[in-house]
């Protein structure tokens, strides 16, 4: 071995155990800061791998309120006001006389129906606490309903501006969409989806029963553990 070669060893050496020295003294000294840093990196792979949940949430009936809509705007042309519980298990375009039902089933075609729906009772709060630990994703079948567009991304905006725009999901046939939980009010959504299905109750689903259910939204945070 050249002398040149062995001072290069002892060299590399001494660098090596006073790397090791100076990384044993800055962990010595400074024993919380490394705790703080080694908790919140562990916190973070907990959210990241263990407890964040993508959810899907439809818009009608379970946080918008339609329901409402049709009641206002059949008393508005026939006259008439129905209440919730007058049409249980179904809706209320099969409850009211037989030719009344199409311009019935035409209001969420015609322009203006979906504009500032009132908002269902604790939605904004639950689901802002929720969307801290799980990615929360809007999935409305709007493309059925060519007016409802713009006036659903409005009202998303004013009422759930904490959900980002890359997280709503206006779309069609919603089979196609992957996550591990939807919450929706309709079954022929809730039983093609592949993950943990929950029905939202509304007056038209009240006779399923083969669902885990949410009939208000402080019951959520206690299904999701928050
Ligand atoms: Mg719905």
């Amino acid at each position: 071995m050249q002398i040149g070669d062995f001072r290069l060893q002892i060299l590399s050496c001494v660098i090596i155990e006073m790397s090791i020295i100076i990384l044993l003294i800055y962990l010595a000294i400074t024993p919380i800061r490394f705790d703080i840093n080694l908790k919140s990196a562990i916190a973070n792979l907990q959210f990241v791998y263990l407890s964040g949940m993508r959810i899907l949430v439809d818009m009608d009936e379970v946080l918008a309120d339609a329901i409402s809509r049709f009641i206002d705007w059949y008393e508005r042309d026939f006259g008439v006001r129905y209440k919730e519980e007058q049409f249980m298990g179904t809706k209320l375009a099969f409850v009211i006389p037989e030719e009344h039902r199409q311009t019935v089933l035409s209001y969420p075609h015609q322009p203006g129906f979906f504009k500032d729906l009132p908002v269902i009772e604790d939605s904004q709060m639950v689901l802002e606490e929720l969307s801290k630990r799980h990615e929360i994703y809007i999935a409305s079948a709007a493309m059925e309903f060519k007016y409802s567009l713009y006036d659903k991304y409005e009202w998303l905006d004013k009422n759930f501006p904490f959900i980002h725009w890359k997280r709503r999901i206006l779309c069609g046939d919603k089979s196609v969409l992957k996550a591990d939980v939807l919450i929706d009010d309709h079954d022929f959504n809730l039983s093609v989806f592949t993950g943990r299905p929950i029905m939202f109750t509304a007056p038209h689903n009240v006779q399923f029963t083969n669902y885990e259910r949410i009939s208000h939204w402080k019951e959520a945070l206690t299904m999701f553990d928050l």
